[in-house]
């Protein structure tokens, strides 16, 4: 843990009024924002100590604290934040909160996982682009293989029309919490270090809904489905994640819309079991056929048939591939169209009549043949 000056960071002197620290804190924290900065590491860093500093010095018993001994204060805080955020259960956003001036032009961004270099993948939820769905859409086979133009509900998140996402009734606002002063947490000794914990009245969120608004009931949020018309490309796979810029929940603070993610569930066909862009389909072929040859028809996905010649001798399982038969290519690249893959299975009659039991046995006798010999000679017998 790196033991910077806090006033330092913050750029404030050592006898700073809360008000200085926190316009500070705010000059600073737009300037450090990563999303203001994207890519740029060192004032993502910034940023960091940037938070962690006035989440200290904005709490004037931490600050005490603090000035006391700024070492031993980050050897313990550290664990005290840990545990603070597990006995909170609402993860650090909602801790933030309390920053009400701030979040107007972040949408909430601040994230205790940041300050102390966890959770770095939460990013994304506390940037203000809105969140991203992913919903499934079924199709039927055809429907997967040609390429259909359908319909999606989309459940979205976005800010309640009615109190502008304060969660209080129109005409009413919310007010500071008294308990905590409108800083969302509450701080506790334990022994050796404090142990910062969401404020039990307002539950982090800083303030406090006096009359909640009648539509969200004091969320600021309302959920609802969203109608989106989505086109799905011929040759879509059981599985395929489609991306559909800016169609996801609505971004906060003018912030740009999250994306929706369709996954295909593509219904499974009773005779054509598809491969990566290949299909499968297995023909049944009589044992004349495999045995003097033949010409016969299979069936090709989405209508019509193949031909294909059956050479003479043709072993049970053996696969033919007819190039250009398969489903059309999502990706660019290769081909425009998978293959189709006949399985020939060997059909053979489950009854005889009695002049073809003739026929077989004279067969039988005229080839004379032992067809395991090679096997027990491999096998050593
Ligand atoms: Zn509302
Ligand atoms: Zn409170």
């Amino acid at each position: 843990m790196e033991t910077k000056d806090l006033y330092k960071v913050l750029e404030v002197s050592k006898g700073a009024s809360q008000d200085e620290i926190r316009r500070s804190y705010r000059r600073l924290a737009r300037k450090y924002h990563p999303d203001a900065n994207p890519g740029d590491d060192g004032a993502e860093e910034r940023f960091k100590g940037i938070q962690q500093a006035y989440e200290v010095l904005s709490n004037p018993e931490k600050r005490r604290e603090y000035d006391e001994g700024p070492r031993q204060f980050f050897g313990s805080g550290n664990a005290g934040q840990g545990a603070g955020r597990t006995a909170g259960g609402t993860a650090g956003g909602a801790e933030f909160q309390d920053l009400s001036d701030l979040s107007d032009l972040f949408g909430g961004f601040g994230n205790l996982g940041d300050v102390f270099g966890r959770a770095t993948s939460t990013r994304r939820q506390t940037s203000p682009k809105g969140e991203d769905v992913t919903v499934s859409v079924k199709l039927k086979f055809a429907e997967a293989l040609e390429g259909v133009t359908t319909r999606v509900g989309v459940p979205v998140e976005e800010a309640c029309g009615d109190c502008g996402g304060s969660g209080a009734a129109p005409g009413t606002s919310p007010r500071t919490c008294p308990q905590c002063g409108g800083r969302g947490t509450q701080s506790r000794d334990q022994g050796l270090f404090a142990l910062s914990t969401a404020c039990t009245r307002c539950g982090g969120r800083g303030s406090i809904v006096e009359t909640p608004c009648p539509r969200c009931k004091g969320a600021g949020k309302t959920r609802s489905v969203k109608q989106v018309k989505v086109r799905i490309p011929a040759g879509a796979r059981d599985g395929m994640k489609v991306r559909i810029p800016g169609r996801g929940g609505a971004g906060r603070s003018g912030g740009p819309a999250g994306d929706l993610f369709v996954v295909t569930r593509v219904e499974e066909h009773p005779v054509f079991k598809r491969k990566g862009d290949d299909f499968v389909v297995s023909v049944p072929v009589s044992f004349v056929e495999a045995a003097l040859g033949a010409e016969i028809e299979a069936p090709r996905p989405g209508g019509g048939t193949v031909r294909l010649k059956l050479p003479a001798g043709t072993q049970d399982g053996k696969q033919f591939k007819v190039r250009g038969a398969g489903a059309p290519r999502t990706r660019r690249s290769g081909p425009e169209r998978g293959d189709l893959i006949v399985r020939v299975g060997v059909v053979v009659p489950k009854k005889l009549r009695r002049r073809e039991r003739e026929i077989l046995e004279a067969l039988a006798e005229e080839r004379d043949e032992n067809v395991r010999a090679e096997l027990f000679r491999r096998a050593g017998s």
